[in-house]
């Protein structure tokens, strides 16, 4: 079998971390009890696994274990957030803020909720892929119901000050939403410190397994409450109905636990290792430029502009090699170009030839020279057909 490619596209997804997938593997078998058919031991056992991965997620963002709730990933998180906000509180005002570069769970459910006539505010953001919060401030109005803005960009990594605009939205007793997908593991979040009163987060981006994912939703000063789009059995308190995936959730819970705890050692080495690469990207192409901000991003996010080079035929080139990518796997399969890239600077030509690394646990200092050495070598070659 030939050498895998060198995987650095841990934005779209990451792999379950073998200590995740150990406490997991009991789940599956031995204890599969249904979490909600507690009139025996099977049932019982299933439902203390589930509460001590709902304390451990509430642990890493520094809320309490009944203000999570258990869904099938931040897309339904997103979903559940905006359209439960909106639907229930519906008779208090009809406007929604958001921002341009939000991840299509975002956007998509804002959209739905426009033709049900909904105003939304799409804030632009500068040429580094950030709001201005006095334009976030100026857009407020009495029909305000909910800020949703996310903490960090899953394209070009820019975080969102989180504490100022919590504060803004508790100023104006607004709901304030984020999708902490990206966050989780590389940024401390604190839901009470930061006025957070809603938050999206995802399994498969901490390392854990895909198809699970929980809202973090307020429960004291505001108690929140949200519409249910799920109606079933009446799970997770009445808002998400559907049997819980036990052995998801355990994984879900430790891959959490794991990624804060590793969380200040990664954060270096993950930020060295992104420098160094962009360092030695700089030396041998000429032109390229980062996207995004050079020091408010993701500490494993790298996003280039290479002048002259379509992203999308030189990753046909080194796809055997090293797997990156352009963007968002969401606007890969529709093969338009980025619309965070096109936010930064208006302009389709940007988005077309930008790249986006993500680096993660299993990447190591030597793939950075591999990537590098090989990244330069295409671009160069490519750039010298075009003379
Ligand atoms: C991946 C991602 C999502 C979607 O999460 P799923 O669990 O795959 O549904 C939402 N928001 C952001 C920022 C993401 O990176």
């Amino acid at each position: 079998m030939s050498k895998k490619p060198i995987y650095m596209d841990h934005h779209a997804t990451t792999p379950v971390d073998p200590r995740v997938m150990d406490v997991m593997l009991p789940y599956f078998t031995e204890v599969f009890g249904n979490a909600a058919s507690t009139d025996h031991s099977y049932g019982n056992e299933a439902l203390r696994a589930v509460e001590k991965s709902r304390q451990q997620i509430a642990d890493g963002i520094g809320a309490k274990p009944e203000e999570i709730i258990f869904t099938s990933g931040a897309t339904e998180s997103n979903n559940l957030a905006i359209k439960g906000i909106a639907e229930q509180y519906r008779e208090k005002g009809n406007h929604i803020i958001t921002c341009v570069t939000e991840h299509p769970a975002v956007l998509d459910p804002c959209k739905k909720l426009e033709s049900q006539g909904f105003e939304v505010t799409y804030l632009p953001v500068d040429h580094y892929g950030m709001i201005d919060l006095d334009e976030l401030k100026n857009s407020i109005r009495y029909e305000t119901i909910l800020i949703s803005i996310m903490a960090a960009n899953n394209e070009i990594g820019v975080l969102a000050p989180l504490a100022e605009i919590g504060k803004i939205a508790r100023e104006h007793n607004i709901f304030f939403h984020t999708d902490a997908t990206q966050a989780i593991g590389y940024v401390s979040i604190d839901v009470d410190e930061m006025n957070i009163d809603l938050l999206s987060m995802s399994s498969h981006k901490v390392y854990g397994p895909k198809g699970v994912g929980a809202l973090y939703a307020r429960k004291v000063s505001p108690r929140i409450k949200l519409a249910e789009q799920v109606n079933g059995g009446g799970h997770e308190r009445g808002m998400r109905s559907g049997t819980l995936n036990v052995s998801g959730i355990v994984g879900f819970g430790e891959a959490v636990n794991l990624a804060i705890k590793l969380m200040p050692k990664e954060v270096v080495r993950l930020r060295e290792l992104r420098e160094l690469l962009f360092d030695g990207l700089k030396k041998e192409i000429e032109g390229i430029e980062m996207n995004g901000h050079p020091e408010k991003r993701l500490p494993h996010n790298l996003n280039v502009y290479i002048p002259g080079v379509e992203a999308r035929s030189l990753l046909v080139q080194i796809k055997d090699e090293v797997a990156i990518s352009t963007g968002s796997a969401c606007s890969t399969a529709k093969v338009e170009p980025s619309h965070v890239i096109k936010a930064l600077t208006l302009n389709d030509d940007r988005a077309y030839k930008s790249l986006r690394f993500g680096l993660g646990r299993n990447n190591h200092i030597e793939n950075i020279s591999e990537i590098t050495f090989l990244l330069a070598r295409k671009v160069n070659g490519i750039l010298k057909l075009k003379i």
